[in-house]
């Protein structure tokens, strides 16, 4: 069984009270004592008459036989029928009778119950000169003291039934004034006023010196104190409550601080911090996703290499910063001419990649002319001068028609290739790797030609 719960306001049903126990226990008390008292006395006041029978019995059997004395000792036997009828019929005797020394019966009057109590059985010699002559029995009729002492024990029970219930009310009434009433008022005290929260809200208005008044005294104390620590325990569950929410509204604040650092960071990791572009590192691992994607799709893919050129002659001419300058604003004409699903790369001092998705090798060669002109054309405005340069181009196209190119280092290198293949044939121009393969099997078919044109002459 668990404990029972009481709602606030809500009053305990009580099966069997401390009232109810209290009667019980009086009733039992008092009926245990008074029973056990009546008891004796009922014993005593049995005793009493049955003593008071045998004697008034013996005296009586005794006067009888000395008065029949005379009848006996002359067989007169009418005289002693007469005086036993006498006997029988005026007084409490049921039965009556003389035997004489020899055990005859000499006369017998009345009707001998066989259920009679042994004490009211009297027996008496008829005595003639000090000898016996005969003997006279009496059987007394005692239906009146067996009524008698009926009549006493109901006497004697109704009269305790009424001074145990007397007694039982008014103990209960004053057990009821000096513990149930405090009791009760306590309790009502308590359960009348408590808040939400379970907190008696008010004292126990009860002030007696006795020990419910002092039990009162204490609980108020401890209700005070309990509040009170309640209070502290709230206002500290309220401030440490608040506290975590300041803390977590910072960390909140610190952990975007922190994701936005991250992805500076991971911006910073990925880009070239003075032209903003992709750095050499991403560019490899784009370009490695580039050519496995376009593989697997048969798509086609191309990179555009490019080298400023003669860039040292810049430095030297006008200076690094400007040199930055020049290289930065490359960088802007690259971002303006491509689309947004190709990337541009910043992938040494002064070259630059552009990975062009889905772009074959006539687009790209497009985009690349596009951009060598603007280069060409541009005018880096360094405050007292501007300054001009000019770029080499190298493509390479994913699939290509001559070579199978296998990994995205091969399509890289390739580009590379053209490009040196560009700066060695002038600069500031464009070779696509296709087109140098183009003309080396052209060479090469010329060269066949040319030996075929000599063996046959
Ligand atoms: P080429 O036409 O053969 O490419 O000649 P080049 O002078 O451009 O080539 P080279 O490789 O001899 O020189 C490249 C120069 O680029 C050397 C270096 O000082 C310069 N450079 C590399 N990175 C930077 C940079 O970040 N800023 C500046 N201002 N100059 C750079
Ligand atoms: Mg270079
Ligand atoms: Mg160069």
């Amino acid at each position: 069984m668990g404990n029972r719960m009481n709602l606030p306001g809500q009053k305990e049903r009580v099966h069997l009270g401390v009232r109810q126990k209290m009667i019980l226990v009086l009733l039992a008390v008092l009926t245990l004592a008074l029973g056990t008292t009546g008891w004796y006395t009922l014993q005593e006041q049995e005793s009493e008459i049955t003593l008071q029978t045998k004697q008034d019995g013996e005296r009586m059997v005794r006067l009888t036989a000395e008065s029949l004395a005379y009848s006996v000792v002359g067989y007169d036997y009418h005289t002693i029928q007469l005086l036993l009828d006498e006997i029988v019929k005026g007084q409490d005797i049921d039965f009556a009778r003389v035997v004489s020394g020899k055990g005859n019966v000499m006369a017998e009057s009345g009707h001998l119950k066989i259920n009679s109590e042994p004490w009211s059985t009297f027996r008496h010699d008829i005595l003639f000169d000090r000898s016996v002559i005969g003997e006279l029995t009496l059987v007394l009729d005692n239906r009146r003291i067996v009524e008698k002492l009926h009549a006493q024990r109901e006497n004697l029970i109704r009269r305790e039934a009424i001074i145990i219930l007397l007694i039982a009310i008014g103990e209960f009434l004053a057990l009821s004034y000096v513990i149930i009433r405090p009791v009760t008022m306590i309790t009502d005290a308590m359960e009348s006023n408590v808040d939400e929260n379970g907190l008696i809200t008010a004292d126990i208005p009860y002030s007696s010196r006795d020990e419910f008044g002092r039990l009162a005294h204490q609980f108020n104390i401890m209700r005070r104190r309990l509040n009170d620590v309640t209070a502290q325990l709230h206002s500290r569950i309220n401030s440490a409550d608040q506290e975590l929410r300041d803390k977590n509204e910072r960390l909140l604040a610190q952990s975007d601080e922190l994701q936005r650092i991250n992805q500076e960071l991971q911006r910073l990791t990925i880009t070239d911090p003075l032209t903003e572009l992709f750095n050499r590192r991403h560019f490899d691992s784009l370009l490695e996703k580039e050519f496995d994607y376009s593989r697997r799709h048969g798509d086609s893919l191309s990179i555009i290499f490019l080298d400023v050129d003669h860039f040292k002659v810049v430095n030297d001419k006008y200076g690094h910063a400007a040199g930055d300058r020049v290289l930065l604003e490359i960088a802007k004409l690259i971002r303006q001419n491509i689309r947004s699903s190709d990337a541009a790369c910043r992938i040494g001092g002064e070259e630059f990649a552009i990975i062009c998705r889905r772009t074959d090798k006539e687009d790209s060669y497009d985009l690349a002319e596009k951009l060598r002109q603007q280069i060409e054309l541009h005018y880096t405005d360094i405050g007292d001068d501007v300054i001009s340069v000019t770029a080499s181009f190298g493509i390479n196209t994913f699939p290509d028609s001559y070579l199978e190119i296998q990994s995205f280092t091969e399509l890289a290198n390739c580009a590379d290739v053209a490009m040196y293949f560009s700066k060695e044939h002038g600069r500031n121009q464009i070779t696509h790797h296709n087109g140098i393969l183009n003309s080396i099997e052209g060479m090469a078919k010329k060269i066949d030609l040319q030996n075929k044109g000599t063996k046959d002459e």
